[in-house]
């Protein structure tokens, strides 16, 4: 048992973010991006981008039964969105965390959607809900060449 490859070994995820039209239109791109910056996480993909219908229906292709789902659509196309990509140990889970429960009303305060929003069918923000559908969704909404490995300067001052 050697404890000092335990750390090194444990997994390293990526997570989708997105910043919705509502979030763009309502000047919160900054903020949004500092709660992740500010947690430890690590960008690796960081784009302004107008949602073509395909690619919103292809994003929630599980919600398609769902009787908002043209509604969602509409709003996810509405506007630019900003999408991102941020790795890190536990990212996914802790991502959903920072962001709050899907109705804002029913997020904590200190959250993203807790502090910043309050309706569902304007929640300001996406995350990603597991690790398969973080490679799934950064897969779908970035080119290879869009992403970038980097090691931040912070690296040693986050994780022993
Ligand atoms: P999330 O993972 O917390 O974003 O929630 P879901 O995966 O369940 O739903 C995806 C997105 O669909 C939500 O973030 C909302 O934008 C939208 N949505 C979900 N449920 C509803 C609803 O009941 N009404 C409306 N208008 N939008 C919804
Ligand atoms: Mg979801």
């Amino acid at each position: 048992f050697l404890p000092h490859l335990v750390a090194s070994m444990e997994q390293v995820d990526e997570t989708y973010i997105m910043v919705k039209p509502d979030g763009v239109q309502r000047g919160l791109v900054g903020e949004i991006i500092s709660r992740f910056e500010k947690k430890g996480f690590k960008l690796t993909g960081l784009k302004l981008f107008q949602c073509p219908k395909e690619l919103a229906e292809e994003h929630y292709k599980d919600l398609k039964a769902k009787p908002f789902f043209p509604g969602l659509i509409d709003y996810i196309t509405s506007g630019p969105v900003v999408c991102m990509a941020w790795e890190g140990v536990g990212v996914v889970a802790s991502a959903r965390k920072l962001i709050g429960s899907t109705d804002p009303l029913k997020a904590e305060p200190g959250t993203i959607r807790g502090d910043l929003a309050v309706q569902t069918g304007r929640n300001v923000v996406h995350g990603s809900d597991s690790p398969e559908n973080g490679k799934r969704e950064i897969g779908l909404w970035f080119e290879e060449g869009e992403l970038c490995q980097w090691t931040p300067a912070q690296a040693p001052w986050l994780r022993e």
